[in-house]
């Protein structure tokens, strides 16, 4: 267990905040991008109690580990009124949401939040100058509830294969993003399946439930697609550290 304090918070909306936070005495650990940990606020009513997030910096950033964090019940709506200099304990780091070594072609399918084990795999990838084929569906309700979609689109300059396609289930207005839900249509007439990509999903149950039935019928055989399921701790059953 290591202790770490907010040391940058930005509130994106009433229920969305990027926060970092940097080691308070030691270095920051290695982790691999796509990885989780588990923090726990040792002031708040039930100090032992750890929640999951997943990582959104890249490992080559020394500074702060950064969380995008959307608030669902009592203990991300308390997060959410922290401020600087508020210290949480992190316990970490785990999962195998990751890209493997060699991997010229992968296509993302995110749904909300979901982005954030995303966006710390794009960083690092440009990191590197990767020129892979990259393709990002990223599903959101509203333009304002898509964390980071700025940046994404200022990766697409860093990174010569790689495009976001972003898709709003409201209508998106004065954008060229597409209204809906991502799609099979949407996917086979934008991904060159020729390339047999990696799929990577990320996103609440639902949205992965869906996405991998669209993967099936599309044939993706199940060795080409990792699933990151982004859901609350407090479903034992869900709870990837609990899984035996
Ligand atoms: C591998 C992994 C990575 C994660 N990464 C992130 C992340 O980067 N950012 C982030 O904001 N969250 C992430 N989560 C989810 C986060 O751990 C939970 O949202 C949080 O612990 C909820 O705690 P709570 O006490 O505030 O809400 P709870 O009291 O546990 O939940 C309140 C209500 O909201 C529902 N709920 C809670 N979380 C979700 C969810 N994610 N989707 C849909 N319904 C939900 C619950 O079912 C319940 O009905 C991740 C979860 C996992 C398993």
């Amino acid at each position: 267990m290591n202790e770490y304090q907010i040391t940058g918070k930005k509130l994106l909306s009433d229920d969305i905040a990027v926060f970092q936070l940097s080691p308070v005495a030691k270095e920051l650990l290695t982790f691999q991008p796509g990885q989780y940990c588990l923090i726990s606020d040792p002031d708040f009513e039930k100090p032992e109690e750890e929640h999951i997030f997943s990582i959104a910096s890249e490992p080559e950033n020394r500074h702060h580990l950064e969380f995008a964090v959307r608030a669902y019940g009592r203990w991300t709506k308390n997060l959410l009124k922290q401020e600087k200099g508020k210290k949480l304990k992190i316990r970490g780091f785990f999962g195998k949401f990751l890209m493997p070594e060699k991997c010229g072609a992968a296509v993302f399918l995110v749904g909300g939040v979901g982005i954030s084990p995303v966006i710390s795999i794009l960083r690092h990838l440009a990191r590197k100058k990767s020129d892979s084929y990259l393709r990002l569906f990223y599903g959101n309700r509203t333009p304002d509830s898509a964390v980071y979609g700025t940046e994404l689109k200022e990766l697409e300059k860093d990174l010569p294969g790689f495009k976001v396609i972003e898709v709003f289930s409201e209508s998106p207005g004065n954008t060229d993003a597409l209204s809906g839900f991502i799609s099979r249509e949407l996917l086979t007439s934008e991904i060159d399946m020729q390339l047999l990509p990696v799929f990577f999903i990320s996103g609440p149950p639902v949205f992965l439930i869906k996405m991998a039935g669209i993967l099936k019928e599309l044939g993706v055989p199940p060795k080409n697609i990792k699933m990151e399921k982004i859901i609350s701790p407090r479903l034992p059953f869900l709870h990837p550290v609990n899984k035996k």
